[in-house]
């Protein structure tokens, strides 16, 4: 047998030719809706715009698809979700695009900016497919082996916050810190207190909250996994964007804190079916029924 490696231009090159049938494909219904002359170039590929416009609605179908596979009871948390899934598939193609565009640059290969976005919605598409399915269900299975593949899931979809956690969860590692994995997320103790952060993956976790053999409790796990899944599903731009902003600003809102709920069951949205694996409290209530 002859073994080669991979050529990294090989590997571009097979990518924007799958990018170039993809775009072939969606141009077809384009022209049968009679816009074609507005939105297909000269070359038959559809505009810049149009792959962002269906980003947009690809990004919003996995928001509501990810919230159903999570249950998801309140419908402010709902509407949450599909507005994080806008923003996320926009502004994570958005990414890709440069990312990649950057590499073939790199490379030397002459790649349009439209063909890469097309490349960046089919990576997104892929990841938060298998981020809104697949996700909930190994997280729920009590195997390291099942959360290893979530949490790669996940990893994908937060490339930014994952691999700088993943820099933190080493500095843990070395200084004897407290590390657990399940659910499909890292936890890493970091500082005094009984709060968790989730970033991508990794829940950044202050110490009272581990138990004295190293694990942290598995409702706080499900809690924080709500949290990964939810990157998983909308990609960490669309998640986090939507949850400092609307979130919050609705969380207030509602008369809960822009990141957590009151007695009520009352705040920040997204913090609703999370809660229900902490107990705090385990009935979520819908903005309908808040102040
Ligand atoms: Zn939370």
């Amino acid at each position: 047998m002859h073994y080669r490696p991979v050529d990294l231009e090989d590997l571009i090159g097979t990518v924007v030719s799958l990018a170039t049938w993809i775009s072939a494909i969606s141009a077809t219904p384009l022209r049968r809706l009679g816009v074609a002359g507005s939105y297909i170039d000269a070359v038959g590929q559809p505009v810049f715009l149009v792959v962002l416009l269906i980003a947009l609605i690809v990004g919003a179908g996995f928001g509501a698809v990810g919230a159903a596979a999570n249950a998801v009871t309140a419908w402010d948390e709902f509407v949450l979700w599909v507005i994080g899934g806008t923003v996320g598939g926009v502004l994570t193609v958005v990414c890709w695009d440069g990312i990649l565009w950057s590499l073939c640059a790199l490379c030397g290969l002459d790649a349009s900016v439209t063909l890469i976005a097309i490349v960046g919605l089919f990576l997104f598409s892929i990841a938060a497919l298998f981020g809104t399915v697949v996700a909930p269900l190994l997280d729920d299975i009590d195997s390291a082996v099942a959360w290893l593949f979530s949490f790669l899931i996940k990893w994908m979809q937060s490339p930014l916050l994952t691999t700088a956690s993943l820099v933190a969860t080493m500095i843990v590692m070395l200084r004897g810190g407290k590390v657990d994995f399940r659910r499909g997320m890292l936890f890493i103790a970091v500082g005094s207190g009984r709060s968790a952060l989730t970033l991508g993956a990794v829940g950044w976790t202050q110490s009272g909250c581990f138990r004295a053999d190293g694990a942290v409790p598995d409702n706080l796990a499900r809690h924080e996994s709500v949290h990964s899944r939810t990157v998983a599903a909308t990609g960490e731009l669309g998640f986090y964007l939507t949850y400092i902003t609307l979130g919050a600003t609705w969380g207030l809102a509602q008369g809960g804190s822009w990141n957590n709920l009151n007695a009520a069951g009352c705040g920040n949205p997204f913090e609703k079916s999370a809660h229900t694996f902490t107990n705090d409290p385990a009935t979520p209530r819908s903005a309908s029924h808040c102040q």
